[in-house]
């Protein structure tokens, strides 16, 4: 939606606005991710719904230049009091939420006030992105993986804390919902009305859940969601978030998406699977490169690897996500690839032999303090960029180079070094476009300027209620 829709949309959304009013809708929530990967939203009565697609609704574009303690810094281009903006619902995506009665829900685009698209609209670097792949003939789908820790809201706990299953509650810690073993049964016997509750408010929604489980912390659990488009992908991590925070809230229950919970620990990522199509066929498949890879499969996921350093500092943009990013994790801390290696930052997944549709890659070193949208746009012009350049992928690598003792890369360690290789991309700096390049610095150099004399401790315990 490059232009806003005016006349023909409100009509659309009259229609849908009674709709929405016979079924006891009252509020439509406009979402939007900022570059601090917190979604921020405005609100407007179902009443309002036409009104909102033709005209939009009011923000001030200072949120794109806040912190995720709502702080706020300046950039060349953006931030103070000045200015405002007009979000357009995307009324193909408008949903009831089904953990929220009355509510429903859209994400928006962003516009100026003279109908021009907004420079610094993340949503719409991931739709200009998209559509340089459809340009080159390529379409990219992809799907989100969402991990996160159930804590009790208030009052009791399940006799589980840091250090193991068992042990009791610490002073200070979170206290765990869903005791039992990692990946154990155990852990959705004990949560599983909440879990069943997931599951059918993600389905009410139009959401495909792939699959379902606990996952290798206390209280962790997974969910992973079917391919689609970039910008729906983006759409949908934002949706499953929500709900699932919603879901839990309704069974006195706290979800955070947080890279980490405790420090040392095994944390929350938010992985990205992708894949590459041209004409109907899935370029990691059926060509003569590595693994059935074709030459354009392999130069994409080439162009990725070669970008991820500088990626890194827009898919692991808070000093927490270097807490999680530890090798031995699974968290992808390695620059290197390898199929099915779950310490490769990049694990090609061949898929069964007989179901050449599912062959896909999977971007580990990403959590949820990134922007969706910026990250499913940054790694589509890396991509691209692979195959203009005709890059060529390294040798795959196989086990845990921390076990192995291979000599393979670590990707940055710390926010500050991943802004160093940003800084240094002009690939990404000429894809994001200045405004949202120097406003998305700004952010990450003002979260690195607000936590550098913080203990790890208190920079993730800041964290839990933010993502
Ligand atoms: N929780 C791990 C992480 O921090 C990932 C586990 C998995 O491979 O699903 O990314
Ligand atoms: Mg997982």
């Amino acid at each position: 939606m490059d232009t806003p829709p005016h006349e023909a949309a409100a009509s659309a959304a009259r229609q849908e606005a009674a709709r929405l009013t016979a079924k006891d809708i009252h509020g439509i929530a406009l979402t939007w991710v900022d570059n601090a990967g917190i979604t921020r939203m405005k609100a407007v009565p179902t009443a309002r719904l036409a009104h909102a697609a033709q005209w939009g609704v009011g923000m001030s574009p200072v949120f794109d230049v806040y912190l995720s303690d709502d702080s706020a810094v300046t950039s060349r281009h953006i931030g103070g009091p000045d200015g405002d903006l007009r979000l357009f619902p995307d009324l193909d995506r408008l949903t009831v939420l089904a953990a929220q009665p009355g509510w429903a829900w859209a994400p928006a685009d962003r516009h100026e006030q003279d109908g021009t698209p907004y420079a610094a609209c993340q949503r719409r670097f991931a739709r200009r992105m998209a559509d340089r792949a459809a340009r080159a003939g390529l379409r990219l789908r992809m799907g989100y993986e969402t991990e996160w820790v159930v804590t009790h809201a208030a009052g009791r706990a399940d006799g589980q804390a840091a250090g193991g299953n068992g042990s009791g509650p610490q002073e200070g810690l979170p206290r765990y919902a869903g005791p039992g073993p990692a990946y154990g049964m155990t852990r959705v016997v004990g949560l599983s009305d909440y879990v069943r509750d997931v599951l059918r408010a993600l389905a009410a929604q139009g959401i495909d859940v792939l699959q379902i489980h606990p996952e290798y912390s206390p209280g962790q659990f997974e969910v992973s969601t079917a391919a689609a488009g970039p910008v729906t992908a983006a759409d949908h991590a934002v949706l499953v978030r929500e709900t699932i925070r919603a879901v839990s809230a309704r069974h006195g229950l706290h979800a955070t998406f947080a890279p980490l919970v405790e420090p040392g620990t095994v944390g929350n990522g938010a992985h990205l699977h992708l894949s590459l199509w041209r004409d109907g066929g899935n370029l990691f498949r059926g060509g003569d490169g590595p693994f059935g890879l074709t030459g354009p499969g392999e130069a994409f996921l080439a162009g990725v690897l070669h970008e991820l350093p500088a990626l890194l500092a827009i898919t692991a943009p808070h000093p927490a996500s270097y807490l999680r990013l530890a090798p031995s994790r699974w968290a992808g801390a390695y620059q290197c690839w390898g199929p099915e290696n779950r310490e490769a930052a990049l694990r090609l997944i061949p898929g069964p032999a007989r179901d050449a549709g599912s062959a896909n890659a999977e971007i580990k070193c990403i959590d949820a303090t990134a922007n969706p949208y910026l990250t499913a746009g940054a790694v589509i012009a890396a991509g691209l960029n692979g195959i203009e350049q005709k890059l060529t992928l390294p040798d795959p690598v196989s086990g845990d180079p921390a076990v192995t003792g291979a000599a393979v890369p670590r990707l940055p360690t710390s926010l500050p070094e991943a802004l160093d290789r940003l800084r240094g991309s002009d690939l990404l700096r000429d894809a994001l476009g200045e405004p949202l390049y120097e406003a998305f610095l700004a952010v990450r150099e003002g979260e690195h300027a607000r936590t550098r004399h913080d203990s790890p401790e208190a920079v993730v315990s800041d964290l839990r209620h933010r993502y």
